[in-house]
C-alpha cells in the first residue's frame, strides 16, 4: 500500500525529491496541485516532467480515502461515505445554507469520549484518522462541488470523533487548509468543537489560529454531566470554564456553546440560571441543537415549546441563544447520528 502524499513530513517530501535528483521547488509546484488545483492524480501534474509524474505515482497514492456512496436529502444536505485504504469507513456531511456551504469533517474512526447520548460515542473508537484521510474528506468534496459549479465556504470539525483527542493530525489537516501554502481558506471560516479536552485547549490556545472553538457543554451541573459525559470526571465545568476564560480569545470573537436538548435532562430554569453562572463574563453564543434520536437510545428532544422556552429563558439572561436544527436526520446526517459500523 503506497503512503499518502498529504501523510509525508516536509522533511521526508524533500529527501524523496531530492534522491529523484530534482530540484526543491518541485515540491512547491507539487503543494499547489495537491491544495489549490483539484485534480485527480500525479498524472495531471503538468508543469512536472512526466518522469517525475510516474515516480510519484509509483511511490505513493493520491487520495487516501475513495468515496464510495452519496446520498441526498429533499432539503440538500449531502451525506459521503468514504472508504479509507485499509477498508474502514468515514462520513462527512455537506451542509448547504443561504450564504455558504459547510463540510462537516470527522477526525477519528469512532470516538473513545463515550457521551452515552451520541451514536459515535457509543459505537466506540477504532482508530484516528491520519492528517490525509481528514484533509481528503474536504479535498473530495471540494473537487466534487467545483465540477458542479458551486463553492465549499465552511469547514467544521464536528463529524465523528474528537479532534482534540487526535490533536496532531487534526491540527495539521488544519493547519494545511488554512494556510496559504495550503488550501488558502480564511480562519474564520473553520471551526473546531470539542468535548473539553483542558490540556489539548490550553495548547490550541498556544497555536495562534484565528479559527472558532466550539465547546459542547450539554448540563449545567457536573452531576448530570457525569453522567451524560463521562469526561466530565476528569475536565468538570468550572475547570473548564476556567480555561475558556484563559484562552486568548481575538476581541472580536466569541466561543460558540453547543447544548444538546435532552427531554427533562438540561432544560429547567435553574439550568438556564447555572448556565448563565458559569459563563458570566465569557464572550459566548449559545447553539441549542435539540437532540436527534437513534434506534436503542433511551433519550428524546423536548417539545417545541419547551425549546423555545428555554431559548427565551437564556435570552433573558442576556446570552445569544440561537436553536440549531439539524437537517438530514431522514439519511442519518445530522449530529451525532454518523457511525463508522452498522448499529447493532
Ligand atoms: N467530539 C466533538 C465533535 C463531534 S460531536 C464534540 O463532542 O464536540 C458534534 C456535536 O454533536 C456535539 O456538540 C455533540 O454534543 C452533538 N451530538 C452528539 N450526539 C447528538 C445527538 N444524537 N443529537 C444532537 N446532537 C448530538
Ligand atoms: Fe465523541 Fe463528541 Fe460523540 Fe462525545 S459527542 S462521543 S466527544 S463525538
Amino acid at each position: 500500500m503506497n503512503k499518502p502524499i498529504k501523510d509525508l513530513s516536509p522533511k521526508e517530501f524533500e529527501q524523496w525529491i531530492q534522491s529523484k535528483g530534482q530540484p526543491l521547488y518541485r515540491r512547491n509546484q507539487i503543494e499547489r496541485w495537491i491544495y489549490k488545483k483539484d485534480i485527480s492524480s500525479f498524472l495531471d501534474m503538468s508543469n512536472l516532467p512526466k518522469s517525475l509524474r510516474e515516480s510519484l505515482a509509483a511511490y505513493f497514492s493520491y487520495f487516501s480515502l475513495k468515496k464510495i456512496k452519496k446520498e441526498t436529502t429533499s432539503d440538500g444536505i449531502v451525506k459521503f461515505l468514504f472508504e479509507t485504504l485499509d477498508e474502514e469507513h468515514v462520513e462527512s456531511v455537506l451542509i448547504p445554507d443561504r450564504d455558504r456551504t459547510t463540510l462537516c469533517v470527522s477526525t477519528q474512526i469512532g470516538c473513545r469520549m463515550g457521551c452515552n447520548f451520541c451514536l459515535t460515542g457509543i459505537q466506540g473508537f477504532k482508530r484516528n484518522l491520519s492528517r490525509s484521510e481528514i484533509l481528503d474528506q474536504v479535498l473530495l468534496v471540494r473537487k466534487w462541488m467545483r465540477e458542479d459549479g458551486k463553492k465549499l465556504t465552511n469547514v467544521v470539525f464536528m463529524g465523528m470523533g474528537e479532534p482534540l483527542d487526535n490533536y496532531d493530525h487534526s491540527l495539521a489537516a488544519l493547519k494545511a487548509l488554512v494556510s496559504s501554502e495550503g488550501a488558502g481558506m480564511s480562519h474564520r471560516k473553520v471551526t473546531l468543537s470539542t468535548v473539553g479536552l483542558i490540556p489539548q485547549i490550553k495548547r490550541l490556545a498556544q497555536e495562534g489560529l484565528d479559527l472558532t472553538l466550539a465547546v459542547s457543554v450539554n448540563a449545567t451541573d457536573n452531576k448530570t454531566r457525569n453522567r451524560i459525559m463521562p469526561i466530565n470526571r476528569r475536565y468538570p465545568l468550572e475547570k473548564l470554564m476556567a480555561t475558556l476564560r484563559e484562552y486568548p480569545l481575538p476581541s472580536r470573537k466569541r466561543f460558540t456553546l453547543e447544548y444538546v436538548l435532552l427531554k427533562d435532562i438540561n432544560h429547567s430554569k435553574e439550568d438556564a440560571l447555572r448556565l448563565a453562572k458559569l459563563t458570566k463574563g465569557l464572550r459566548i453564543k449559545v447553539n441549542l441543537i435539540p437532540y436527534n434520536t437513534f434506534p436503542g437510545t433511551c433519550y428524546a428532544s423536548p417539545s417545541e415549546r419547551d425549546i423555545l422556552t428555554f431559548q427565551a429563558m437564556l435570552r433573558q439572561k442576556g446570552i445569544s441563544t440561537f436553536i440549531r436544527r439539524s437537517r438530514g436526520q431522514e439519511i442519518s446526517a445530522a449530529c451525532g447520528m454518523l457511525r463508522w459500523r452498522e448499529a447493532e
